[in-house]
């Protein structure tokens, strides 16, 4: 056995002593053949390249670039964190020796870029040839979307970053801490891990916050958050505070279970009562309900009118009070999920969520209940009469995001990188909005986030929210 072995590796070094012989000698032999081209890509010389940010109108490539023989072709390819594909764009310019181009990336046109919210990251590479087949591609460079048009100060760790105008370090660093906390719940007490880094932009003014959002967006939106470059846009002034920081962290909560489980069209199958319930049930430290929907949840309670849990499973209804009932109530299941069974159980139904399950059988799963059933154990636990459930079993349906995947003017219109027709760019903008508070309304209630928010909004909003058909 050990002759053989020894022979064997004998057999072995004589192989590997060949090949390394044979790889020196095609190395020699490549560089010999491709030398006249590695010496000519030295003649091109980028002199100078920058990106010019003019958020909300475009950012700007630039690039001044030298060589022996005429440039005659300029490729630009942009790649965004986050965005499953890049674009590239043949950059129109006179062939000369000596060249100075520009791209403008549109953030107001889908078909020249398309949108990209402040704190949006990526890198772009120049392709330049000229006329004598000399070839240079720059290395990557990066670049960060930025809102000049205000003066942000920042507070942030490796996890988050919060970023305000207006307000001092107090305004500031009361939203941080909030943030952390919210942040810190969901990754310790509920176990979501791998949570990307979040940023978080605070516009003071109603003007402002729209000039900063996509083209078109609702006039009742809020706050809004683009999941996959990690940010987080929202509109509240310094004295409306306790509304922020419930915003704060509602809109976090969404941004991180949207980063968890999240399917290649978008979210897939976590019952929106569950979205949302979760979202109110980490607006505070201690998880507090919030007093209006409290309110009408405990009189729908008494009065036996609570909505069947089934209802809400992919959106709450249009009705303001009956909006407001469905916060109330998603927050109380939650809540008793998360206190009498466990967060442990509550994470693990999480984990079974993001495998693709469907929103009763992750249920039945973990908890060995499907939704109606789940509903009546916690009807029981407030006191209420069991729901009748009826015994047919429901059709299976397909899976639906539960996020909405994209505004329609920002629909998705993935283009492979690989494409060097004039400028049409991919634009995956993964969006959940959420209406802000009535500036005409003086009083805020504290916790006016989502449907609660509807009731102050009047007719115009509840025009917006039939049109827009649940994606409260
Ligand atoms: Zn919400």
């Amino acid at each position: 056995m050990i002759r053989q072995r020894a022979r064997l590796n004998h057999v072995l070094f004589f192989f590997t002593m060949r090949l390394k012989i044979f790889s020196a000698c095609f190395l020699a032999l490549m560089s010999l053949l491709l030398a006249p081209r590695a010496f000519a890509q030295s003649p091109i010389v980028v002199a100078s390249q920058s990106v010019d940010m003019l958020f909300p109108r475009a950012m700007r490539f630039n690039l001044e670039a030298t060589s022996a023989a005429p440039i005659r072709t300029l490729i630009l390819t942009v790649r965004q964190r986050g965005a499953a594909l890049g674009s590239r764009f043949a950059v129109p310019f006179a062939p000369a020796t000596n060249i100075r181009a520009e791209f403008e990336w549109s953030f107001q046109s889908a078909a020249a870029g398309g949108y990209l919210p402040p704190g949006a990251e990526g890198d772009y590479t120049w392709h330049i040839e000229d006329a004598a087949d000399n070839v240079l591609d720059t290395p990557r460079a990066e670049y960060v979307v930025t809102d000049r048009a205000h003066k942000w100060a920042t507070r942030a760790n490796d996890a988050l970053s919060v970023n305000w105008y207006q307000g001092g370090d107090d305004f500031g660093s009361a939203i941080f801490t909030r943030a952390v906390a919210a942040r810190e719940f969901l990754a310790r007490e509920l176990g979501i891990e791998n949570i990307p880094p979040l940023k978080l932009f605070i516009y003071a003014t109603k003007g402002e916050f729209f000039t900063a959002l996509p083209p078109f967006s609702a006039e009742w939106t809020g706050g809004r958050m683009f999941p996959d470059y990690g940010v987080i846009l929202i509109n509240f002034a310094p004295e409306n505070m306790e509304w922020g920081l419930r915003a704060t962290s509602h809109e976090l909560s969404h941004a991180i279970l949207h980063s968890k489980i999240r399917g290649t069209i978008g979210e897939l199958s976590v019952p929106h009562w569950l979205d949302e319930g979760l979202a109110v049930y980490n607006e505070m430290n201690d998880h507090a309900p919030d007093e209006q929907f409290e309110r009408v949840f405990l009189l729908a309670a008494r009065r036996d009118t609570l909505i069947p849990l089934k209802k809400l499973e992919q959106r709450f209804p249009e009705d303001t009070s009956e909006a407001q009932l469905a916060y109330g109530q998603s927050y109380d299941v939650v809540k008793f999920m998360i206190e009498e069974y466990g967060a442990e159980k509550f994470s693990a139904l999480l984990d079974v969520y993001e495998r693709g399950a469907l929103p009763d059988d992750g249920l039945r799963q973990v908890y060995d209940m499907n939704q109606d059933e789940l509903e009546n154990a916690w009807r029981q636990k407030i006191g209420a009469p069991p729901r009748a459930i009826s015994t047919a079993r429901m059709p299976t349906v397909a899976p639906r995001p539960t996020f909405e995947v994209s505004a329609p003017l920002n629909a998705s219109t993935a283009v492979p990188a690989v494409s060097t027709t004039p400028p049409v760019a991919p634009t995956r903008v993964a969006q959940v909005e959420h209406p802000a508070p009535n500036s005409s309304t003086p009083a805020l209630p504290a916790s006016g986030l989502c449907g609660g928010v509807v009731m102050l909004s009047g007719v115009a909003a509840l025009r917006a929210l039939k049109r827009r058909a649940g994606k409260v």
